[in-house]
């Protein structure tokens, strides 16, 4: 294989979601818009930078704020000899010993390919240096007659400086895979700030904190509604003993679904509601959650289909147990379903038809309409029951004289198995409820206390779509 040598980029961002992170988190570290504008005394630069905090984490006694950043090293590379539980804590020793690392290559041949990027490559890894090696199905294969991956020096660079740009914890790392490159850069500054913080300061207590889709969504939200993008979320983790990868990712539309609540009051009043419902408390009423971040979660769909939906949180919001909506806000919450509805999934119900001939039985059969609304709510999201409810008030409302505002082939949608038939009924439910609440018919399940509504007052008025806490003391001039 002939190789020009000389030539080649000093750092290129691959597909390779991990290789990709640490490139962005090289760029940002050395100021620049794009891996590629990266040269090789930003590397120099760069890998002198991860080898003093690798050799100051590694050093560090168990009980130093310093030690943190060691346990986010030692789930990405448990094998390698700067993070092995037998290392030396002599600097003297491990400093060399890193810094081999990241040296240049040696002249001359023999040189292959690298691994992520194809750059010519003098230097053999094998995966004791390389993050997550395990789960990493792209790299499976080694070129005959080598006794490791081929890692260019930029890659080699890129993958230590991957921490700095993943979003991490002490034992998983977090990156963003993203068709903008500025959401991708976005995400991976704001990672090289909060990086610092925890070499300095070690990791902020858990739970409050914000998370990874938080900052996403930040990123995504500064895009603007005419970017439709997508972001995916790869989680790794690992325990030494079976690593693995969980992947989450958004949908296409979302930065509209992000702009359309941005800019419309309601919808906006909806998405603040969600996020101080998601604000859960312990005994003491401190808080153990953090509302914008677990909001933002729900904008993510998991590859394997376990993962919360918006939509069926909203739902269990309006008509759970704990259900103390005024008009106003349970209106808000419906109007941010429709338009999660609408914008993302690419919806377009009209549903009123149908939830009125159910508000109106409900409202106007013999005897209190309590009974007939737990009887609808109990077979609201079923489809073959909800069918039965449907009919019976047909006919019920029919018997009485009564104008019927929808027929069977209205609610047909509702009631069959197929795509969107369960978003579908739930936003009837909500629908209903609302219709109910505007009638004056009592739907919530506890009375809407004066103080609580107006503690919920208070915090609707605070900055919506933040990415929490956590950011706010991340003065980005920190040092
Ligand atoms: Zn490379």
């Amino acid at each position: 294989m002939s190789i020009a040598a000389g030539t080649a980029p000093a750092l290129i961002a691959t597909s390779h979601p991990l290789q990709r992170a640490g490139a962005w988190a090289v760029a940002v570290m050395a100021d620049r818009a794009t891996p590629e504008a990266v040269t090789v005394a930003d590397v120099d630069a760069v890998a002198a930078r991860v080898v003093e905090d690798v050799v100051a984490a590694a050093s560090a006694p168990k009980e130093a704020t310093a030690y943190d950043w060691w346990k986010v090293l030692f789930a990405l590379y448990p094998n390698s000899k700067a993070t092995h539980n037998k290392r030396t804590r002599d600097r003297a020793v491990l400093m060399p010993e890193v810094a081999a690392l990241f040296a240049p290559d040696a002249a001359g041949p023999p040189k292959w390919p690298c691994t992520f990027c194809g750059t010519p490559a003098a230097v053999v890894w094998t995966k004791s240096n390389l993050p997550m090696y395990d789960t990493n199905k792209a790299l499976n294969t080694l070129p005959p007659g080598v006794s490791g991956w081929p890692i260019c020096r930029g890659c080699r660079v890129a993958a230590w400086a991957m921490p700095y740009g993943a979003w991490v914890t002490a034992g998983s790392a977090t990156v963003l895979s993203c068709e903008q490159d500025s959401a991708e850069r976005d995400f991976a500054a704001r990672n090289v700030l909060r990086a610092r913080r925890i070499r300095q300061l070690g990791f902020p207590e858990p739970g409050v904190g914000t998370r990874p889709e938080a900052v996403v969504l930040r990123a995504l939200k500064s895009l603007g509604p005419d970017l439709p993008t997508a972001a995916t979320l790869s989680s790794f983790k690992n325990d030494n003993q079976e690593p693995w990868l969980r992947v989450t990712r958004t949908r296409r539309a979302v930065p509209v679904f992000l702009a359309v609540v941005e800019g419309n009051a309601e919808p906006r009043r909806g998405w603040r509601l969600l996020e101080i419902a998601l604000v859960h408390r312990d005994k003491s009423g401190q808080p153990v959650t953090n509302g914008p971040a677990e909001a933002a979660r729900l904008l993510f769909e998991a590859e394997d289909g376990k993962s919360r939906s918006l939509l069926s949180q909203l739902h269990r919001l309006l008509d759970g147990p704990d259900a103390s909506w005024s008009l106003r806000n349970r209106a808000a919450l419906t109007r941010l379903a429709f338009i999660y509805a609408e914008e993302v999934l690419g919806m377009k119900p009209d549903l009123k038809p149908v939830a009125t001939v159910i508000a109106d039985w409900i409202e106007h059969g013999s005897g209190a309409p309590r009974g007939r609304l737990a009887e609808y709510r109990s077979v609201a999201l079923s489809d073959y029951k909800l069918g039965t409810l449907l009919m019976q008030a047909h006919f019920r409302l029919t018997l009485d004289g009564r104008k019927v505002a929808a027929g069977p082939e209205d609610w047909q949608p509702l009631i069959q198995q197929r795509p969107r038939a369960w978003e579908q009924r739930m936003l009837l439910s909500a629908t209903v409820l609302q219709l109910l609440q505007q009638r004056g018919v009592g739907v919530n399940e506890r009375p809407v206390e004066p103080d609580a509504e107006a503690r919920t007052e208070a915090m609707v008025g605070l900055p919506i779509l933040d990415s929490g806490a956590e950011y706010d003391d991340y003065d980005m001039g920190a040092a």
